[in-house]
C-alpha cells in the first residue's frame, strides 16, 4: 500500500521561489572580478535566475543540455545555479584553475553548449576557443563598459543578453532524478572525471546540510562563502543559503588575506567556510598586522574541508577569534558532505587536550551516508579507532559512477582517483571488476581513515599519500599536522622517498614562517615528543613555497616527482 502524500519532485528551482517569497530583502553581496562591491537581494537572484533561464530559452539550450562557467563567486554565478538547472539544463562550473588542457578537455567531454565566464578568464577562453568542439555561444558575466576585446564565436554581454529578458519563467517539474550540475573532479590522478549530480540528490544533500549537527545556516546568519563555486557546488551552500534565505556574501576572486577580512568586517560575517589554505593567508594578513583583533570581527562559525585541520588552526580560530570550527570530509563525489564533526554531549566538560583530539578528527556520519573501513581484501574492519583501512561511502548523494563511464566499471578509466596507487594489492581495494563502486553499493573514496567506537572518522591519510616503511604505514597528514604546529612553521608536506632498506621513509618539506629560524634539528626533536619515533622524518628541507592544487591542496605528485631521485640514506 503506498501512503497517501503528494508526490511532488524535489526540484532546485523551488529553492530561489522560496528564498525570493520569504526573504526576499535578505542581501547577496559581491565582490566583483571587475573592481567594486554589487548588492541585490534574493528577489533580485530569482529575477536574473529567471533571466538566466529564458536566455538559454533565446540560444536554443535544451533541457539535459551541459552548460559552462568559468566564474568566481559571485551574484551572478548564483542565478545561473537555479536559472540553469531550474530551467532543465545542466550546470557544468569548470574549475579554472586547471591547466588550460585539462579544462578544454572537460570543456569537449561534457559537450558544453554555452560558457559563460568571468572577465579574468577572457584570455584563457580566447585561447581555448578554438579546441572547443561543442560551445556555440561565450557570455561574458559583465557590463557592456567590460566587456573585453576577445576573438570568439558569437561572444555575447550577460547585461545584455541575461539582463534583456524577462524577469517571470515558468520553472519546469520533470523527474528529480535528472541531472542538474557536473562537476569534474580536479584530475591529480589521469584525466578529470564528471560527478553528475541530480536534482533529488542536491535536494536531500541540502536539507542535510541545514541541520543543527552540520552547518546549521539560518536565515539569522551572514554567510562568506569563500569555497569556490567551481568546487563541489560550493560545499552546497548557495542551495542551503536559498533554503533559509541567509546574507551571502561573495569574496569573488579576492581571495587574500586583506580581502577576506575586510569582507569578513564590513558585511559582519557570522559563518565562513574555506579551505585551509584560504584560512593560512588570512592569518597571514593577522600575523602582519597586530592591531587587529580578530574578535571583533564578530564571525561565530568557520567550515573548514577539503584539507585536515591543524591543531594550530582550530586553537586560533577558537581562541583569537572566539570562533567554532566545523570540520567536515568529502569530496566532489559525495556532493560533499559526507562527515561533520560536531562535539556530543558526552564530550562535555573532557579536559582540553583530549578534547582537541575528538575536534580534530574529521567527524561523524551525517544521516544518509553509510561508511565502512575495509582492508585490502574488501573485508570490513571493526570500528574500534584504531585498525584503519580504505573508505567507502554509500547514499542518496553520493555518486553511482562518472560522467560518460560505464556504470558498472571494467574500464580502467572508471576507477576512482588515488585508486591507480593503492597500497596492497594493485586495485584490491575497487569493487569488482574495477569499478569505483562495491557489491554492496559503496563508493571508494581513495582515502584511508579509521573510525571509532562513536562514529569519529579519522582520515589517515589518502592512499596514495600513505608512507609504508618497513611494512607499517605512515600517515603523512599526521607528520604534517604535527610539523605544522611548531610556531616557526608556516605550511608543511610530508612524502614518501626510497630508502634502501625501509623501502619509503618520510620526507619533510618546510616553509618557514617570515622571520623565524627553525633548523632540521628543532623540528626533529620537536616531532620526537609528538610522534612514534619511527615517524619522524630524518630529512628535512626548507622551501619558499609548496605546490597546490586548484583546489588549495598540497600537490603532492608535484612533490614527488621533484623529489623522485631523492634517498633517504641517514635513517639507520
Ligand atoms: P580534489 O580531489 O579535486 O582536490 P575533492 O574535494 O573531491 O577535490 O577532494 C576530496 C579529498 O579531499 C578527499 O578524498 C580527502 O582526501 C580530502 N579531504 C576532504 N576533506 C578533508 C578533511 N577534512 N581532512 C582531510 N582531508 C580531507
Amino acid at each position: 500500500m503506498q501512503g497517501l502524500m503528494q508526490d511532488r519532485p524535489l526540484m532546485i528551482s523551488s529553492l530561489v521561489e522560496h528564498a525570493a517569497r520569504f526573504h526576499p530583502r535578505a542581501e547577496i553581496v559581491s565582490r566583483l572580478p571587475e573592481g567594486g562591491t554589487h548588492r541585490t537581494d534574493w528577489a533580485g537572484i530569482r529575477r536574473a535566475a529567471c533571466q538566466v533561464a529564458n536566455a538559454l530559452g533565446a540560444l536554443g539550450v535544451k533541457p539535459t543540455e551541459r552548460v559552462g562557467t568559468l566564474a568566481w563567486n559571485s551574484w551572478r554565478h548564483l542565478a545561473m545555479y537555479f536559472g540553469v538547472s531550474g530551467s532543465g539544463a545542466v550546470l557544468h562550473t569548470v574549475n579554472p584553475r586547471l591547466f588550460p588542457e585539462q579544462i578544454a578537455y572537460i570543456l569537449n567531454h561534457a559537450e558544453d553548449q554555452v560558457l559563460f565566464f568571468d572577465t579574468t578568464f577572457a584570455p584563457l577562453v580566447e585561447k581555448l576557443a578554438p579546441q572547443l568542439r561543442t560551445v556555440k555561444t561565450y557570455v561574458c558575466m559583465t557590463s557592456r563598459e567590460h566587456m573585453p576585446q576577445i576573438d570568439v564565436p558569437d561572444l555575447r554581454c550577460w547585461d545584455e543578453l541575461v539582463g534583456g529578458q524577462n524577469e517571470d519563467y515558468e520553472w519546469p517539474e520533470f523527474d528529480e532524478r535528472s541531472a542538474s550540475s557536473l562537476c569534474y573532479t580536479s584530475g591529480t590522478t589521469g584525466n578529470p572525471k564528471g560527478v553528475l549530480y541530480s536534482h533529488r540528490s542536491t535536494m536531500l544533500h541540502t536539507l542535510m546540510e541545514l541541520a543543527p549537527d552540520t552547518f546549521g545556516v539560518s536565515s539569522r546568519e551572514t554567510v562568506m562563502l569563500i569555497v569556490p563555486m567551481f568546487h563541489a557546488n560550493g560545499w552546497g551552500t548557495p542551495y542551503a543559503a536559498a533554503m533559509v534565505g541567509a546574507k551571502l556574501v561573495f569574496p569573488g576572486p579576492h581571495l587574500d588575506g586583506k580581502s577576506v577580512y575586510e569582507l569578513m568586517r564590513d558585511e559582519k560575517v557570522t559563518f565562513s567556510q574555506g579551505v585551509p589554505t584560504v584560512w593560512l593567508m588570512l592569518f597571514q594578513h593577522l600575523d602582519a598586522n597586530p592591531q587587529i583583533d580578530p574578535r571583533a570581527l564578530g564571525v561565530k562559525r568557520i567550515g573548514i574541508g577539503g584539507a585536515a585541520v591543524s591543531r594550530g588552526m582550530l586553537e586560533r580560530f577558537e581562541k583569537q577569534f572566539g570562533a567554532e570550527v566545523t570540520q567536515g570530509w568529502g569530496m566532489t563525489e559525495t556532493s560533499p558532505i559526507g562527515v561533520i564533526s560536531k562535539l556530543l554531549p558526552k564530550h562535555d566538560g573532557l579536559p582540553e587536550e583530549e578534547l582537541v583530539k575528538v575536534k580534530l578528527k574529521q567527524g561523524r556520519g551525517v544521516w544518509g551516508v553509510d561508511l565502512k573501513i575495509v582492508d585490502d581484501q574488501g573485508r570490513k574492519l571493526p570500528w574500534d579507532g584504531e585498525a584503519f583501512g580504505h573508505l567507502r561511502v554509500r547514499g542518496p548523494w553520493i555518486a553511482s559512477g562518472y560522467f560518460k563511464e560505464p556504470p558498472g566499471g571494467g574500464a580502467a578509466s572508471a576507477t576512482p582517483r588515488g585508486g591507480q596507487e593503492s597500497l596492497g594489492r594493485p586495485g584490491a581495494f575497487l569493487g569488482e571488476g574495477g569499478s569505483p563502486i562495491d557489491e554492496d553499493g559503496y563508493f571508494t573514496t581513495g582515502d584511508v581513515a579509521t573510525i571509532d567506537p562513536d562514529g569519529f572518522l579519522q582520515l589517515v591519510d589518502r592512499a596514495k599519500d600513505v608512507i609504508k616503511s618497513g611494512g607499517e604505514w605512515i600517515s603523512s597528514i599526521d607528520v604534517e599536522n604535527a610539523a605544522a604546529s611548531h610556531p616557526g612553521v608556516a605550511e608543511a608536506a610530508v612524502i614518501g622517498v626510497a630508502h634502501p632498506k625501509w623501502q619509503e621513509r618520510p620526507l619533510l618539506i618546510v616553509v618557514r614562517k617570515a622571520g623565524a629560524e627553525v633548523s632540521a634539528d628543532d623540528l626533529r626533536a620537536y616531532l620526537g615528543q609528538r610522534l612514534a619515533k619511527w615517524w619522524v622524518p630524518e630529512e628535512v628541507v626548507f622551501v619558499d613555497s609548496l605546490p597546490h592544487t586548484a583546489t588549495g591542496k598540497l600537490l603532492k605528485t608535484r612533490l614527488r616527482e621533484q623529489y623522485k631521485g631523492y634517498v633517504a640514506a641517514k635513517a639507520e
